[in-house]
């Protein structure tokens, strides 16, 4: 059977940009055939199982010709397979996404269009300025610069010096000073605003502002290099009521996230919402054991000591057909906050958390509350060293230990660069991500004492969160972030 071609806007840079109907074509995808221009952030939303071509095109370089970005589509498609084309910005705004429908159509190939937040809106909000203001400039106007190497730009400044709206180019950072000379030799003042945006909407987001008479000589002093686009007109002010971006406590931080793929959500998401940009990596992901639950009315206490063990018990149970309710005798202790969230979530309330939230202090915990030969069942991850149970047989509990769960470590198919902050929630994403990305070093963000030893025994630098939530990882991720500034 053919499958299918949804041509995808990404939008420009900024994760959160891509459309609600984009993500969800995206997140069902088989295969993902993507530009450079598309953010790293938007990796989070491409299944694990789906293959990622990438096709990007380097300026000057063309890796990956049009025709056979196409005949791969086609042949995809022909394979059967859900295909997105994922595309920066809008995919017919300068994305050639009007000649890919051509030919998917000339194949007989069902095709959707998901249009994108275009860079040539987005990067310029981001970077406070609106581009149209009832004082300012009543239209827009969005315009190529490109130029073949060498070549002339076919633009008629003639006509564009007329309108008297905001002008927009993209593709223009190598033509600027012959586009600004031409904008001034066809009539416009050479004190108009201009400025360009680099990496628009991104961490890496800049703004050079000057004149058509002084912008490119200041962009190349700064050494503004693409993707940047240019906007020229009276909507380029230096405005503070404009620009509401860097208020945003995490803006211009790059941020990866480690945790297995089904938690890592939360914890990127919580990142966004302070202005961050999330690269979502996961470097571990967990196997659910099969162990035959032992008759659970004969327990005493049952502990748990992730929130991963909690998931995996439930998943065991119902597996196994065990009604809960054979637990009912037992207390119920949880090492830590999130795993206590993770009980209660499923109707089970806590009756011991330790205030520290290790297996010592959860093993003193639950000692003031036992009784000589209690017994205790313990679902873990198969290796797990709490310095719980050794403490609970030595006051002559009766310990069984279920292994539920195993972490092993996952390998993304990219390599994050750049980053500022990376995020630790467990030793084994600490190993796990020196595995994905060998020999790199990074500035840790760890959530208890055992990450923070295995980050700082790689020679990273190392913040360890106040306590093992991840409320309190988010805040100690602030605080190095502004240590910065
Ligand atoms: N379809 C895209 C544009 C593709 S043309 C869109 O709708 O945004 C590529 C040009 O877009 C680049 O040369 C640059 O001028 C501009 N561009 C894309 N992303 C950008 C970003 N994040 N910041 C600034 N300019 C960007």
């Amino acid at each position: 059977m053919t499958g299918k071609v949804w041509l995808v806007g990404a939008g420009p840079g900024d994760a959160g940009l891509i459309t609600v109907k984009g993500k969800a074509v995206l997140e069902a995808a088989d295969v993902v055939v993507h530009d450079r221009l598309v953010g790293d952030g938007i990796r989070a939303f491409i299944p694990t199982w789906a293959r990622c071509i990438d096709v990007g095109k380097e300026a000057g370089h063309h890796p990956v010709p049009q025709e056979k970005i196409q005949q791969l589509l086609i042949q995809e498609a022909r394979r059967g397979q859900r295909v997105v084309r994922l595309k920066g910005g809008d995919p017919f705004l300068f994305g050639r996404g009007a000649e890919e429908l051509e030919a998917l159509k000339a194949a007989g190939i069902p095709c959707e269009v998901v249009p994108g937040v275009t860079s040539a809106v987005a990067a310029a909000t981001y970077a406070g300025i609106p581009v149209t203001h009832r004082d300012y400039a009543s239209s827009v106007h969005i315009i190529t610069a490109h130029a073949k190497a060498g070549g002339e730009i076919n633009i008629n400044f003639k006509a564009l010096a007329q309108l008297e709206g905001t002008l927009v180019f993209l593709m223009g950072l190598t033509a600027l000073p012959r586009l600004c000379q031409g904008l001034i030799a066809a009539g416009m003042f050479p004190d108009t605003p201009a400025a360009v945006i680099e990496r628009g909407t991104t961490a890496r987001q800049r703004r050079v502002d000057g004149t058509l008479a002084t912008l490119a000589e200041k962009a190349q002093k700064q050494q503004v290099a693409p993707p940047a686009l240019i906007v020229v007109g009276q909507v380029v002010q230096p405005k503070q009521e404009w620009n509401w971006l860097e208020a945003l406590p995490l803006f211009g931080q790059r941020v990866l996230v480690t945790r297995a793929e089904d938690k890592a959500e939360e914890l990127a998401a919580m990142l966004r919402a302070l202005g961050a940009e999330v690269l979502v990596f996961p470097c571990i992901a967990t196997q659910l054991l099969e162990p035959v639950l032992p008759p659970l009315s004969c327990y005493n206490w049952a502990v748990f000591t992730s929130p991963t063990g909690v998931d995996c018990f439930f998943a065991l149970l119902k597996k196994q057909r065990v009604d809960i309710r054979t637990l009912a005798l037992a207390k119920v202790a949880a090492v830590g906050a999130s795993t206590g969230a993770a009980l209660e979530r499923r109707g089970l309330r806590v009756d011991v958390v330790p205030e520290v939230y290790d297996g010592v202090h959860l093993a003193e915990a639950m000692l003031a509350q036992m009784n000589q030969g209690d017994s205790v069942l313990i679902p873990r991850a198969e290796k797990g060293a709490l310095g719980l149970v050794d403490r609970l047989r030595a006051k002559g509990m009766i310990v069984d230990e279920l292994p539920v769960y195993r972490t092993v470590y996952t390998q993304g198919n990219w390599q994050p660069t750049d980053i500022d902050l990376a995020l630790f929630t467990s030793a084994s994403t600490v190993h796990g991500f020196a595995r994905a990305c060998l020999g790199a070093k990074v500035r840790a963000i760890c959530i208890g004492k055992q990450t923070a030893a295995a980050a700082k025994s790689l020679g990273w630098k190392v913040k360890v969160a106040q306590e093992a939530t991840l409320a309190a990882l988010v805040k100690a991720t602030e605080e190095e972030a502004n240590h910065d500034n």
